[in-house]
């Protein structure tokens, strides 16, 4: 059969399954647990030498039918779900690394991953910062210890691009594993295997579910690692392809020890807003180049950060690796014009932290998400007192740009 495109995959992948009754969306499933007329066959599951379900916390038939559509659009080898993107990030981690070892790490990074990475070090996990927009600083920062290198396509709010291409050539190079947090472009509009990526981490909250009513998060193996490299596999879990050791090592030791699993009402949510992703993405993306343009030209607007600007220092790079240049930009207001008042005169955009929704969001993030971290860490990651970031929705146009003007104009 011919492989289909992104969005007839998606669509029909639930009714190509097999369900129950020719059902066109995977039934939710509540069980938490699975009874067995043959014990024997309770014991087989277990031991892992028959497919089975055993406990709602491990797996779950609605979690699994999301997880085999994301696997799809990633074109990876395996996914797994957890209840949020953090969990993810979390769960692959402490499945993966033990004290003594090193990750590097772009410092452009969702604040709540720099919290976390903060955390893992005071578990004796060495992490480093670096610009990771250059691939020879992530090289300046490897030792033996290196186990990991993390970047995010499109960091947020100042909107750097990683050098996605060379540090993946360089993980590749050394054996290193290779983890890109996808959240801010999805498979859509990027498919960090085309770069070499070991791990994709999704957060499904964001644009993959795409409606700000369901959290989720996932993480995908690419199937092109050789995981027989790497230390920190344990012996129970090298069984088969060692291409599979990984996903199965953060499947059985994240779910099981962390236990933050995607529940499966969620887990619908998240497969239905999916459907939709492409469209969703594509306007989005287009709005936020019009907002992105007028606020460039704008005399109360000190700098915007948006990769599809030409001025962008990575649009070159965005125009070559992503279908288009994302739905998140920023910007700085000039000395005199004060955030929140501008914030205050918006009609359409909603001041709220999420971002991925089909409406417009904005945030003061030197204010809010990035308070926590100090200015000296802010300052280090380009984000000033006066700073809004944009998550830009589907709504029509003209609205928002209204928005805009009345908002910047006084
Ligand atoms: C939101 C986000 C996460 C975390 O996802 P949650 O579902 O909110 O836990 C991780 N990475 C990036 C880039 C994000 O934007």
């Amino acid at each position: 059969m011919s492989k289909k495109g992104f969005f007839t995959t998606n669509l029909h992948s639930d009714r190509k399954s097999n369900p129950e009754h020719g059902v066109l969306h995977k039934a939710v499933h509540p069980s938490v647990a699975y009874g067995y007329d043959d014990a024997r066959e309770l014991a087989a599951v277990f031991q892992g030498k028959k497919a089975g379900y055993s406990y709602g916390r491990q797996l779950n038939p609605t979690v699994i039918a999301l997880q085999n559509r994301i696997t799809k659009m990633e074109d990876g080898l395996d996914t797994v779900a957890f209840a949020t993107g953090m969990a993810a990030i979390a769960s692959t981690f402490l499945s993966l690394l033990r004290a003594g070892d090193h990750i590097v790490s772009s410092a452009f990074l969702f604040g709540n991953t720099n919290s976390f990475f903060g955390t893992l070090q005071n578990f004796g996990i060495d992490v480093s910062f670096v610009d990771a927009t250059d691939a020879a600083n992530v090289e300046s920062a490897l030792t033996d210890k290196t186990r990991l290198v993390f970047v995010e396509t499109i960091a947020n709010p100042v909107t750097q691009i990683a050098d996605l291409e060379a540090i993946g050539k360089l993980c590749n190079d050394r054996g290193l594993i290779y983890c890109v947090d996808n959240t801010m472009t999805s498979p859509h509009l990027f498919l960090p295997k085309s770069v070499g990526a070991t791990l994709i981490v999704n957060s499904l909250t964001k644009y993959i579910g795409g409606h700000g009513n369901a959290l989720g998060g996932s993480i995908t193996d690419c199937g092109n690692y050789d995981w027989s490299r790497f230390d920190n596999i344990y012996d129970t879990y090298k069984k088969g392809d060692p291409t599979s050791w990984g996903i199965t090592q953060i499947k059985k030791k994240g779910l099981r020890d962390m236990g933050a699993s995607l529940g499966p009402e969620a887990a619908h949510h998240l497969a239905v807003g999916s459907e939709t992703l492409p469209l969703r993405l594509d306007r989005s993306c287009a709005n936020a180049q019009r907002l992105a343009e007028f606020c460039n030209q704008h005399k109360n607007v000190n700098a915007t950060y948006y990769p599809g600007l030409d001025s962008h220092p990575q649009h070159e790079r965005a125009s070559r690796l992503f279908k288009s240049y994302g739905a998140i930009f920023s910007i700085d207001l000039v000395a005199g014009v004060d955030c929140f008042d501008v914030l205050n005169r918006m009609e359409t955009v909603v001041s709220s932290s999420n971002l991925g929704d089909t409406r417009t969001l904005a945030i003061p993030v030197a204010h809010t998400i990035y308070f926590e971290m100090g200015p000296e860490r802010r300052a280090s990651m380009g984000i000033a007192d006066s700073m809004i970031r944009f998550s830009v929705g589907i709504e029509d146009i003209d609205d928002l740009l209204s928005d805009f003007e009345a908002a910047l104009e006084r």
